[in-house]
């Protein structure tokens, strides 16, 4: 990784080296460094989290390559999971993960329970308006699980079906879309800013769940004939006798979500920004084998 210019908050940089050395020291050095790496700065909001000496992460616990935690170790993997441990490095921290749901994730991070969320949470415009998110480290897509016996193996066979999603997710906006590109359903009374999958009954119709072993149980049971969301988070759930229809749609870019305006957004942007750049983000793709 790249060795970067450290700025406390209200401190130039020059002040800061030239209190520590000489300033032809301090001038050279800047410039070495200045063709490595990007800065990262100190705010007040960063300060605490290092005063505290522990990052605390919302992640996921049963999506395996990103966010998964052993049951009988509760050792957590995947990674996002590597990417809030290398945050945590950075600041000379601690990290303390929280399960969180696609329902509970932001509510965690709006009580400052959690300082940030790395849980496949997808970057859209309308949460952009509520939290910060990182630079994407990852797209994942959209696709549909059933079981094989109901025979549905496309998005023509999802016509007045049920489909169960997660309260919160992008999915059911996202199937919805894909079915009117495809012509399967009319988007007249579609509104993208006032879309409630709970009203939604044109075409297809939603039964909404606070997390995915619910939905699961659901399909099995025959209470959905589907099951909608990111491919990466379904993997789990597909056992034998399930399938993915052939239809994978609506890009996912996963960001770091961290409190709107913030000092740690911009930090957080700038290391995701260049773990993108160096080979790290993509060492995390080979390692768990996600592409
Ligand atoms: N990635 C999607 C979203 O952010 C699916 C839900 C999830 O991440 O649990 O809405």
């Amino acid at each position: 990784m790249k060795k970067r210019t450290m700025i406390a908050f209200g401190l130039s940089l020059t002040m800061a080296l030239s209190l520590c050395g000489t300033v032809a020291f301090a001038e050279e050095e800047t410039e070495a460094e200045s063709e490595a790496a990007a800065e990262l700065v100190i705010t007040e909001d960063v300060q605490e989290i290092i005063d505290r000496g522990v990052l605390r992460v919302g992640v996921k616990n049963a999506v395996v390559g990103f966010g998964y935690e052993d049951t009988l170790t509760g050792e957590y993997s995947g990674m996002e999971i590597d990417i809030a441990n290398l945050i945590a490095e950075e600041l000379g921290v601690e990290t303390e993960f929280t399960t969180v749901t696609a329902a509970t994730r932001t509510e965690l991070l709006d009580s400052g329970d959690i300082d940030c969320v790395i849980a496949t949470f997808t970057i859209t415009d309308e949460r952009k308006e509520s939290w910060d998110f990182s630079t994407p480290y990852y797209t994942d897509y959209v696709t549909v699980l059933v079981e094989d016996s109901s025979e549905i193996t496309t998005l023509e066979g999802l016509v007045d079906k049920t489909v169960g999603v997660s309260s919160g997710s992008t999915s059911a906006r996202s199937l919805v879309e894909a079915m009117i590109d495809a012509e399967l359903i009319s988007g007249d009374d579609y509104d993208s800013e006032t879309f409630d999958p709970a009203l939604w009954t044109e075409g297809v119709s939603f039964q909404q769940y606070d997390d995915y072993p619910t939905i699961s149980t659901a399909l099995s049971a025959g209470e959905v004939d589907a099951f909608c969301v990111d491919k990466s988070i379904l993997a789990i759930y597909k056992t034998e006798g399930r399938s993915y229809i052939d239809a994978e749609f609506a890009p996912q870019e996963y960001g770091v979500a961290t409190t709107k305006d913030s000092g740690f957004s911009a930090y957080v942007d700038t290391l995701i920004t260049e773990w993108l750049e160096d080979g790290t983000i993509d060492g995390f793709i080979e390692t768990y084998e996600l592409q």
